[in-house]
């Protein structure tokens, strides 16, 4: 990472390394929409493979069953690391990014 990626900690907002620690994490998070339309497609697939998943695969041309949604990316100090759910660090990362962008 370059100085200017640097950013403070998705948890507590200090610095990464606030603890004296000379490590911390980077996380990217993508959150994944699921295509029930592509998911009953290849089950009928493999139904008609007569369940051979691998056969149905070669014959669907294995699709995308989901979609992605803009990745994410956290940088995390240690103590939130282990002391946050990583939902509350998603959505407080997400809302720094609005921030920033606006
Ligand atoms: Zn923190």
């Amino acid at each position: 990472m370059r100085h200017a990626d640097l950013r403070p900690c998705a948890g507590c907002g200090l610095g990464v390394c606030r603890d004296g620690s000379s490590f911390f994490y980077r996380a990217v998070v993508t959150q994944q929409i699921i295509d029930s339309g592509a998911v009953q497609r290849a089950t009928g697939m493999e139904m008609m493979m007569g369940g051979h998943i691998a056969l149905a695969r070669i014959m669907d041309g294995d699709p995308h069953f989901t979609a992605e949604m803009p990745e994410t990316v956290l940088l995390v100090c240690f103590p939130c690391y282990v002391s946050k759910p990583l939902a509350e660090l998603i959505e407080a990362a997400t809302e720094a990014a609005e921030r920033e962008s606006s």
